[in-house]
């Protein structure tokens, strides 16, 4: 049976970027995202979140799929990305950062030059309840390379737990804040029970890969229908990853 390549999209704020924000690659306006995801449905792609790729990252399904993801959980997930992804029948996952729900991104607020609203519980709560899945970025955001075994454990289980009694639901998808893991963080992440992690190594996921350390295809401010297209069809990304 032949590979089955399944791009998996990176995305962080689907907005305008604010004035004097730095690294204003990250925001992907909302046309521009519209545009992406009604590329994809007409490309014959099923736009999909972590968990229900899970059986085309397995190998055990195939199909012209792609899978949405959104870290960090900003309200602009939400308010600008949400609507278009129920238009197409599209579902993706978000990943929170358990703690601060509420809160903005107070890890990079200093570097990127603008404080970002995260969305609070109750959003949360909307976003799943909109038939999209809620998965775990950590509890505080911190480089997990860097922490002992017990600050994993909680960061880690802990945000696993926090989600599953914010949503009622469990918790299955993890993704490694700044794409910092290794061999520990990877198996601390699985024996907490999850069932994928992505990273932000660059490339596009294969069926059979390793489901703790897949890699992801980065979508920016400045990728462009074309380039976009490269992205998802072609080799484009492999080679940056
Ligand atoms: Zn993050």
């Amino acid at each position: 049976m032949s590979l089955n390549i399944i791009p998996i999209l990176m995305y962080h704020n689907i907005d305008k970027p604010p004035q004097g924000a730095r690294l204003r690659n990250l925001y992907v306006r909302t046309g521009a995202f519209a545009r992406q995801m009604f590329l994809l449905k007409l490309l014959g792609y099923k736009g999909l979140s972590m968990s229900a790729a899970m059986p085309y990252l397995r190998g055990e399904k195939r199909g012209r799929v792609a899978v949405i993801t959104f870290d960090d959980g900003y309200v602009d997930t939400l308010r600008h990305a949400l609507p278009i992804l129920n238009t197409l029948g599209f579902s993706a996952t978000c990943y929170f950062i358990s703690q601060r729900t509420g809160k903005y991104n107070e890890w990079d607020a200093a570097t990127l030059n603008v404080r970002k609203s995260l969305m609070d519980e109750a959003q949360i709560r909307a976003w799943h309840a909109a038939g999209m899945e809620v998965g775990a970025h950590s509890r505080t955001h911190p480089r997990l390379t860097g922490c002992t075994d017990a600050e994993l454990q909680n960061e880690i289980a802990g945000s696993k737990a926090d989600l599953e009694a914010l949503t009622g639901h469990p918790i299955t998808q993890f993704c490694y804040p700044y794409g910092d893991v290794d061999e520990r963080v990877a198996a601390a992440t699985r024996q907490a029970g999850y069932d994928a992690a992505t990273t932000v190594q660059r490339g596009r996921a294969r069926s059979g890969d390793d489901v703790m350390l897949l890699r992801r295809v980065l979508v920016s401010g400045s990728t462009w229908p074309h380039l976009f297209l490269f992205k998802l069809l072609g080799n484009y990304e492999d080679k940056r990853g």
